[in-house]
């Protein structure tokens, strides 16, 4: 066991082995506030990677709808008994103890997947880290409960801000590309390995025996087993996009977001490469969109900080929900995070306008000040009003080469066709 630090939780944990980070990490924010539930994206990913025999129930990326709704059924709710059952009453924060850069969440108190296994016993010696491995039932019906609300106010009927009181919405998930991986830490043939150009975490095919100690490890359950082959398998983060190797969407290398990022029509997605440096910290680099959402605003919050692997997607939580759902799921960052979502500042307003504009991995952005173009009051979650203030400013996004890749307005241009030009001109 080595001693790591994690920045989500402020503190130094327990973990299988020791500091050793990539290069670059593939991390995404998801804007939870405009998933529409269309599911696309979990067909992309089915129809590109795991339309086979034996992979009938292998969804790498899946929507979900909370709070009922989970593939597979009850994972988060499994897991977060767990974890109270070996702590009871501890799983808590102290979001003010450190509190800075690297720790920005406070610090967490209690214990991660890995500290919750310590003293234990597995089937192949000391157990790394607790988990379950889902039942066939479990993994049946990737959509169940999809649109089903809760209802904490029976029969008010309430839908008002700054929450409802009947709600639900729409968790996509794919695997987090942890920086501390549970499915890697607890595999007793070292098949897993996180790649050292861009953190993505694979499974490799000729190593694995089937154990699935990945998928008893996996807190987010995004390890699948594959029974007529015998192997495990996992999101490969679209691994040749990312490269930049595909030859029609990359002719010069460029690398391009995978396919459930890019086919999103919700625009709630935005993926990219962010910068690491030896120690694991990211580099400071708030011109890339992702550093500047994640570790400078700190409005993409991680899912499940707490479970202990360091996610590296990222979430902007949705504005209805009830508090303390969303702090359980999020950590103590909610409140900031949705305060600065509700009423952006200029610079957050022009970055939210890269999401799903271009398939390329944006590394760089420029805003170029437009004209102020109006004001709007804005209720806060407290009750308070600030103002909207609305500039036409241009974002510009860069590729890895530092090449333009896309060019955006805050206010969509309105192209009016000329009458008679067209069949359906009006
Ligand atoms: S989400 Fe699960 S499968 Fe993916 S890297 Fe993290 S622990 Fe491994
Ligand atoms: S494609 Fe986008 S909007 Fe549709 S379900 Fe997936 S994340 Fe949500």
């Amino acid at each position: 066991m080595s001693k790591v630090y994690n920045w989500q939780l402020g503190r130094d944990m327990r973990f299988t082995f020791p500091e050793s980070h990539p290069q670059w990490q593939f991390a995404f924010v998801f804007n939870i506030n405009r998933c529409i539930g269309c599911q696309t994206c979990t067909m992309a990913c089915k129809s590109t990677w795991t339309f086979s025999e034996g992979q009938e129930q292998m969804w790498w990326n899946n929507v979900e709808t909370k709070p009922f709704g989970g593939y597979p059924q009850h994972w988060d709710a499994k897991l977060l008994a767990m974890l109270e059952q070996r702590n009871p009453g501890g799983q808590t924060w102290d979001p003010q103890e450190g509190k800075g850069h690297e720790a920005p969440f406070g610090q967490f108190r209690g214990k991660t997947v890995f500290e919750a296994a310590e003293g234990q016993l597995g089937p192949d010696g000391p157990l790394e880290a607790i988990g379950y491995n889902p039942t066939e039932a479990e993994w049946n019906g990737p959509n169940i409960f999809e649109d089903h609300a809760k209802d904490t106010a029976r029969g008010a009927g309430q839908a008002v801000l700054p929450e409802h009181k009947i709600w639900y919405f729409y968790l996509a998930r794919l695997c987090n590309h942890c920086t501390y991986p549970a499915c890697l830490a607890s595999c007793p043939r070292q098949a897993i390995y996180k790649r050292p150009e861009d953190g993505i975490v694979l499974i490799d095919q000729s190593r694995c025996r089937g154990y699935q100690r990945c998928v008893d490890a996996c807190p987010y359950k995004k390890a699948h087993y594959r029974e007529n082959t015998g192997t495990s398998e996992k999101c490969i983060g679209c691994y040749p996009r990312i490269e930049g190797k595909d030859p029609e969407l990359s002719p010069n290398g460029e690398p391009v977001e995978t396919r459930c990022m890019t086919s999103c029509p919700g625009r709630i997605r935005l993926q990219g490469l962010v910068r690491i440096d030896e120690d694991g910290k990211w580099v400071h680099d708030p011109q890339n969109p992702l550093y500047f959402l994640i570790r400078e605003r700190k409005v993409a919050l991680p899912l499940y900080p707490q479970f202990g692997t360091e996610p590296n997607g990222f979430y902007i939580p949705p504005r209805w929900v009830p508090r303390p759902y969303l702090e359980q799921m999020f950590g103590p960052g909610v409140k900031e995070a949705i305060d600065q979502y509700t009423c952006p500042d200029r610079e957050l307003l022009a970055v939210l306008q890269l999401f799903r504009v271009t398939q390329q991995i944006l590394f760089r952005y420029e805003i170029v000040k437009g004209p102020k173009v109006g004001e709007a009051p804005v209720r806060m979650p407290d009750g308070s009003t600030k103002t909207q203030e609305l500039y036409n400013d241009t974002v510009i996004g860069y590729n890895k080469f530092d090449r333009e890749a896309i060019r955006v307005t805050v206010m969509e241009p309105v192209v009016e066709r000329e009458p008679g030009t067209y069949a359906n001109s009006i």
